[in-house]
């Protein structure tokens, strides 16, 4: 397993420093469960990328442990992915950054830099959303490469439970390394290991200064502790009462930095799972199969339902809509409007739009806009989608989102999903999905006001689930169909 840490900078090389790791050498080190490597792939003008490679013999992981007994010790996944034995391999390489201190560049360890972080093969389903939930309240931009699908032939088992994850923001060192040694275990649902008291101590400590504030740190602590709800308890409580607030720079313990280190640092204590069981029957973060791929088709079948022709996504983010759209012949008009200049440009490089034929690219059209203001250039298209966007807006803003799109806009049907918030316990989730939704409805909240918004406005609406749903939550996307009726709608409205 691999983690890559690359600084982009004045002095890039100065990573070296910073992580007491000469560039020009590489270093390698036993560890009781493998070797861990340190050297770097990159030392040029501008970036220099230090890598640490884990390479851990399944059979050194069974040697001298209390094993379970099971086949599992010895066919397991524990050598292929990025688990709880990298961040012990990060704090003993580490583990003088990871506090804070560097004689040799210490304004450079206390600066922001500009940091981008790479993690393989870490355990997640569900793509993007757990790594978004977790880093982008961090401020990072978050990018999550899925696995390939597990089988062609066989599109619907999905592809593989494994993301390689890039997180890139302005940030301390030693920030960076705290965050991604507290937030690994947070993916990883597997028990293989030892949890302890002790295991309390270190998530705060290394938590310091960030996790208090965190809107996820219910789900951090849960997924943390493996659902060991006492242990979950003590550190959400300990976490209330103002432990883990932002420390002293002398205050954190200097726990490491050199290439070995000792059996203290592997966790101890009562074992989590004994039962030698496939691990495998964990709860996913996400149902398969991916509930964003579902939610794709599901619009994209509604909307040909509807014979439209001319198709425009609003907040289209991207582009996963929009690719699915141009995809199809009978859609001879497609546009996406985003209220991001990034994702617009991000969405134009996916589709490769510059790639494609003339005529094709005169059919495809992405513009900046936002769905709060009145827009010309929204009029005229048989159908327009707004997936997974209205809880980006305030609620206040809603009346206004109405009066745009159904009093102005006026598409012949339009397409609403949105997050069902009953569905969050499912997840294990406190509060909402993102760190930047302004809210979350269940089913009534959004039935009541999708039936008042319809009715205002001229427009049948009927609702459907997208998703595995749960006989008494629901299914984790609600979606509203809004069909325009004959009579006219209201046009007094705010002009962009
Ligand atoms: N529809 C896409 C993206 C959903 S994320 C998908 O399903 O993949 C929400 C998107 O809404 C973001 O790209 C965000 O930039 C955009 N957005 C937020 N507020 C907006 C507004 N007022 N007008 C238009 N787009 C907006």
């Amino acid at each position: 397993m691999l983690f890559t840490l690359t600084y982009t900078g004045e002095n890039p090389a100065d990573l070296g420093y910073l992580l007491h790791k000469n560039p020009a050498r590489p270093q390698t080190a036993d560890v009781s469960f493998g070797r861990v490597h340190v050297f770097y792939t990159e030392t040029g003008p501008e970036r220099c990328t230090a890598a640490l490679l884990l390479d851990m013999d399944p059979l050194d992981l069974v040697r001298g442990r209390r094993a379970s007994g099971g086949i599992f010790d010895y066919v397991n996944d524990r050598p292929y992915v990025c688990s709880s034995f990298m961040c012990t391999a990060i704090s003993g390489v580490y583990g003088t950054a990871m506090s804070g201190s560097c004689a040799k560049k210490q304004e450079l360890a206390d600066t922001p830099l500009d940091l981008s972080a790479g993690l393989f093969m870490l355990p997640c389903r569900g793509g993007a959303i757990l790594p978004e939930l977790l880093f982008e309240p961090l401020g990072y931009e978050v990018h999550a490469e899925e696995s390939a699908l597990l089988d062609e032939q066989f599109p619907e088992w999905g592809s593989g439970p494994y993301i390689n994850l890039t997180i890139r923001g302005k940030v301390r060192l030693r920030d960076l390394l705290n965050h991604i040694y507290v937030l690994i275990p947070v993916f990883d649902r597997q028990k293989h290991y030892w949890i302890g008291e002790d295991e309390v101590d270190k998530l705060l400590n290394h938590g310091k200064g960030w996790l208090p504030d965190h809107p996820e740190k219910t789900l951090i602590a849960r997924r943390y502790f493996k659902n060991l709800s006492s242990l979950a308890h003590t550190a959400l409580d300990r976490l209330d009462n103002g432990e883990a607030q932002a420390p002293s720079p002398d205050e954190l313990p200097v726990d490491g930095g050199t290439l070995f280190y000792s059996d203290k640092d592997e966790p101890s204590g009562t074992v989590a799972d004994a039962d030698g069981n496939d691990k495998n029957d964990e709860p996913a973060v996400i149902p398969r199969p991916r509930l964003n791929t579902q939610r794709l088709e599901t619009v994209l079948g509604v909307i040909k339902e509807s014979g439209a022709e001319s198709v425009i996504d609003l907040g289209c983010g991207e582009g996963n809509l929009l690719r699915l759209l141009i995809k199809e012949k009978t859609f001879t008009r497609v546009t996406g409007v985003d209220v991001s200049r990034t994702a617009l440009e991000h969405a134009r490089d996916k589709l490769k739009i510059d790639r494609m034929p003339e005529a094709r690219q005169k059919s495809i059209t992405l513009f900046q806009g936002s769905v709060s203001y009145r827009d010309k250039r929204f009029r005229g298209y048989n159908a327009a989608a707004l997936v997974e966007v209205i809880e980006h807006l305030d609620e206040n803003r809603l009346d206004t989102l109405e009066a745009v799109l159904l009093g102005d806009a006026r598409p012949g049907i339009l397409v609403i999903t949105t997050p069902n918030i009953e569905y969050n316990e499912i997840y294990g989730m406190s509060r909402f999905r993102h760190g930047d939704h302004r809210f979350e409805w269940n089913r009534a909240r959004f039935q009541s006001w999708a039936g008042e918004a319809a009715r205002r406005y001229g427009y049948e609406v009927s609702f459907g689930d997208i998703g595995e749903a749960d006989a008494k939550l629901g299914a984790p996307t609600q979606m509203a169909v809004f069909i325009r009726g004959e009579s006219p709608g209201p046009g007094d409205l705010p002009c962009a």
